[in-house]
């Protein structure tokens, strides 16, 4: 028994020593990174939730930028960004999130991790809950377990009960003022109130890109910018600018498809009717005004595009997200839905058309992936 317990002992002991010998002896972390300009003594507001609504895969300025900051000031160059978009909601999918690779088993990393999170998020000498979060305008912050909100539980650290333990990455999602550098670690002048407009506010015009081509005829032969719009519109067809016999042969099933008189040629009817394919309502621009009270197939088509139940009552609802839409695309937000107001809601829903095919081809790609695996 005795001889047992001590060589039992001595091989643990041996264990730990040999741990202790291996381990190599830990770098110090970096301080904290300075600001590139003076700071303000106010800080940035705490941001609200804006959880992702819109399939825009493209990095926010204000994610790149933090994430290129802390990947080389920490000397740990691996990160991730934007994801294609799937139909849960993730800031991955509009640009304002950031993993950055960290392993919570290697030392360093978690010594880095650990440094960074508590900085971001600890309270400043005023008192101010998450004041570098702030000045980056972070919505959450989740790392090892454990996430850290600016809107909920006064910036403290709470479980993280979700699928994924976040121990491989920190995860970073901002909200539009971070993700749009507008905060005051890039500004110099803290947030006083939220903004949720994207990084650049979307143009529309009532004109589109059919508009100057219409009085073009197109034909067996024709070439150029015009043939290569007029095959982007027509399915299975490549858009090389040469109008020839596949081009031709597309055009009347096209033309066949929709009613028109099938010669062959793209002219003005198919021009429109692959306007109108493009932009559902765009008949209402030149013709329709409707304001709060109005009623009818004009307001239900208006609701579709609001995702709004369609009920046909322009109703006080509805008066406050023709607004928000008119805010979001830089309009006068009157509430009135005219010429300007109709093409904001033709690209809300094409925004959603797009949000639609890239899952949809998301779906394709891990089906034929799954197919492969399977055979
Ligand atoms: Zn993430």
């Amino acid at each position: 028994m005795t001889t047992l317990r001590t060589s039992l002992i001595a091989s643990v002991s041996a264990v730990a020593v040999s741990v202790t010998l291996a381990a190599p002896a830990l770098a110090a972390v970096p301080a904290p990174p300075k600001p590139p300009i003076p700071m303000p003594s106010t800080v940035d507001v705490p941001m609200s939730y804006q959880g992702q609504s819109r399939c825009d895969p493209t990095t926010k300025p204000g994610a790149a930028a933090l994430a290129e900051l802390l990947s080389r000031h920490y000397s740990r160059p691996s990160y991730g960004t934007v994801r294609a978009c799937l139909s849960d909601v993730s800031e991955h999918y509009d640009g304002r999130a950031v993993d950055w690779m960290l392993d919570v088993n290697d030392p360093a990393d978690k010594a880095i991790a650990d440094a960074v999170t508590k900085w971001l998020t600890e309270r400043d000498s005023r008192g101010n809950y998450g004041s570098w979060a702030r000045r980056f305008g972070l919505m959450y912050v989740i790392w090892n377990r454990k996430v850290w909100k600016s809107y909920r539980d006064i910036g403290t650290w709470q479980p993280y009960t979700g699928s994924h333990p976040h121990t491989d990455h920190i995860h970073f999602s901002f909200a539009w003022d971070g993700a749009c550098k507008r905060t005051s670690w890039w500004t110099g002048r803290a947030v006083t109130s939220i903004n949720t407009n994207g990084c650049s506010t979307p143009q529309v015009t009532v004109a589109t890109e059919f508009t100057p081509v219409k009085d073009i005829v197109l034909r067996l032969g024709s070439t150029g910018s015009a043939v290569r719009l007029a095959q982007s519109n027509l399915p299975g067809v490549a858009v090389d600018g040469e109008y020839g016999p596949l081009t031709q042969s597309a055009v009347r099933s096209f033309q066949s498809r929709y009613g028109l008189t099938v010669t062959g040629n793209v002219g003005r009817a198919v021009w429109n009717k692959m306007e109108q394919l493009q932009y559902p309502l765009i008949k209402f621009r030149k013709t329709v005004i409707l304001k709060k009270g109005d009623t009818g197939n004009a307001v239900k088509k208006a609701q579709w595009a609001l995702r709004m139940p369609k009920t046909g009552v322009f109703d006080d609802r509805m008066f406050q997200r023709v607004r928000q839409v008119e805010n979001k695309y830089g309009l006068k937000p009157n509430g009135v839905i005219g010429p300007l107001t109709w093409a904001a809601l033709d690209e809300e829903l094409r925004a959603r058309m797009r949000m639609t095919e890239a899952s949809a081809e998301l779906e394709r790609v891990v089906e034929g992936a799954l197919a492969d695996q399977r055979s």
